[in-house]
């Protein structure tokens, strides 16, 4: 058993939650992890996802949100997005951490015989698989600490194997070396006017009963807890008041590391781990917020897509224009349209028109709502209107100008019509051959190069940028002649000579942009991505 490593130098924060899932351990994670960042401390932030898919990349965003993608080409969860933009730093597809991934390896290694006869069992094996995969993050990163999220909630079946490693991980890394906080749900109850905090007493009862004693609690809530409540949710934790913090409800995610600090979290945390107090530099964050919260003028954004009912389907886009927006003094208020509604009659395309500043096409996949995005990218294109298209966006607006502009009334990409007598989007040849459909799309980071004098070298003033990708279908380069001709301007290419972005001039439209690439995934509050600058400000018209 050479492969196993042991956590001997690492410290390791671990977050559990209660009560409820979607809590907020998330971006709690991500504020602890810019608390400490901004400390001087080399942080790293995992998540753990109980689920048996490998990777994210399978998954409907109907039913988990956005499939966030990560520099090194992972599909992972929505978090690594918020840990991503709170850390200000690339993060690898080894921190999402599911139990597919831990399954595959226990099991390959079982066929190759490294056990050597043993029984392969959840406890050591499975919980060993777990500690190296934490431990090699931390090595590779050489993480002052390492906060490790797990998903779910306490008391779920398929969360025990990763709450028993990092029980163990306590004791081998040493009492000193690790720090538990517990997250959870202070529910009130509007008829009575209670804050109930019985739910988290609960959470905490069934976390001891699995062996781990927390050092903190972080309690989630409507409004700002009284003392009484904090008072019994510490007695209950056998925690001193100190330890127990509250995150209420706030209208603006990026001020929650602020609100920590104020309450004390990574002072605590810190000076368990490293026995000192040092002071944060927040000033850019600060900065930030305050521009957050200040803006005021509306801009209207139609965000066309179909999976617009769950909004955290498009979380990465809906942040990268939030946290883009107060650079130029605007706040975004986001009109959402569903494609299909528009296809079925139930939307008009003419009143997503009417009722926004500027519209996003968003990425997608499959057949669903195609016709009625096309429909939203004419009005926009014809009627002067900004519009950024992101991926399948960016297709559908080469399908929506090969039709209207070009006369191929037919035209489409294969991916809706495989039959269709003008296959302007299509696939690689490569990608017709795959049968597999996990993490087999072109992923991750490619390098784009910018052509001088379009809108989009203007945004990077760049020869050469890195963007991450998600997708299979490519612009049908035996159709690139006509498209120029008829006006449309490449200024993106691959180093394949695949397109990775379209526009039209200047002075045919004040901003008609879209891009085969993902700018959003590398959108950062105090790094906005340029693609989302330039259409934000278009909008906001400086
Ligand atoms: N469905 C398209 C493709 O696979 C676009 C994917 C996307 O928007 N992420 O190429």
């Amino acid at each position: 058993m050479k492969r196993r490593r042991m956590p001997s130098s690492g410290k390791y924060v671990f977050i559990t939650g209660g009560v409820l899932s979607s809590v907020g351990k998330g971006l709690t994670t991500a504020s602890l992890a810019l608390l400490l960042s901004s400390r001087g401390y080399n942080v790293q932030a995992i998540k753990i996802d109980p689920y048996i898919n490998v990777d994210a990349g399978t998954m409907n965003p109907y039913m988990h949100g956005e499939v966030f993608v990560t520099e090194d080409g992972g599909e992972t969860d929505l978090d690594i997005g918020h840990y991503e933009r709170f850390l200000g730093k690339n993060l690898s597809k080894k921190n999402n951490i599911t139990t597919g991934q831990i399954y595959f390896s226990v099991i390959e290694r079982e066929r190759k015989g490294d056990y050597l006869g043993q029984t392969v069992q959840v406890i050591p094996h499975v919980t060993d698989e777990i500690k190296r995969r934490i431990t090699e993050v931390a090595e590779d990163s050489h993480a002052d600490v390492t906060i490790v999220e797990i998903g779910g909630t306490v008391g779920d079946i398929e969360g025990l194997p990763f709450l028993e490693a990092v029980r163990q991980m306590r004791l081998e890394a040493g009492f000193g070396n690790t720090f538990f906080i517990h997250v959870a749900l202070s529910p009130y109850l509007p008829t009575t006017g209670e804050q109930k905090t019985k739910p988290v007493q609960h959470s905490l009862y069934e976390l001891r009963r699995i062996g781990v004693q927390p050092d903190a609690v972080v309690v989630r809530s409507h409004h700002p807890l009284d003392g009484e409540a904090i008072g019994k949710i510490a007695l209950h934790a056998t925690l001193p008041r100190n330890n127990v913090f509250n995150s209420y409800d706030i209208d603006n995610i990026y001020r929650l590391p602020l609100l920590l600090e104020e309450q004390g979290l990574a002072r605590l945390v810190e000076s368990r781990l490293f026995g000192r107090s040092t002071k944060p530099d927040l000033s850019s964050w600060e900065q930030f917020v305050g521009l957050y919260e200040s803006a005021s003028r509306k801009v209207r954004i139609a965000m066309v897509g179909k999976y617009t009912k769950l909004r955290d389907s498009y979380l990465s886009i809906v942040e990268a224009v939030k946290h883009t927006s107060p650079y130029y003094g605007v706040r975004p208020e986001f009109v959402w349209a569903e494609s299909t509604d528009i296809e079925q009659g139930k939307l008009e395309a003419g009143e997503v028109f009417d009722s926004a500043d500027g519209a996003i096409i968003l990425p997608g996949f499959g057949v669903r709502g195609v016709e009625g995005k096309i429909e939203v990218i004419r009005r926009f294109r014809e009627g002067g209107k900004p519009l950024l298209g992101i991926c399948f966006g960016m297709q559908l607006a080469v399908v929506e100008y090969a039709r209207n502009v070009l006369g191929l009334k037919s035209a489409h990409t294969t991916e809706v019509d495989p039959e269709t007598p003008h296959p302007v989007i299509d696939l690689l040849p490569e990608q017709k051959k795959i049968d597999r459909m996990g993490g087999t799309m072109r992923l991750g980071a490619r390098p784009v190069k910018l052509v001088k004098g379009t809108t989009l070298w203007s945004l990077y003033e760049k020869e050469l940028v890195l963007e991450r990708h998600r997708h299979r279908y490519e612009v049908n380069l035996s159709y690139l002649d006509k498209l120029q001709d008829a006006g449309i301007v490449v200024s993106g290419w691959s180093e394949e000579g695949l397109v990775e972005a379209i526009e039209l001039p200047k002075r045919e439209h004040p901003f008609f942009l879209a891009t085969q690439f993902h700018p959003e995934f590398k959108s950062r509050p105090l790094s906005p991505a340029p693609v989302f600058s330039g259409f934000i400000r278009s909008l906001a018209g400086v």
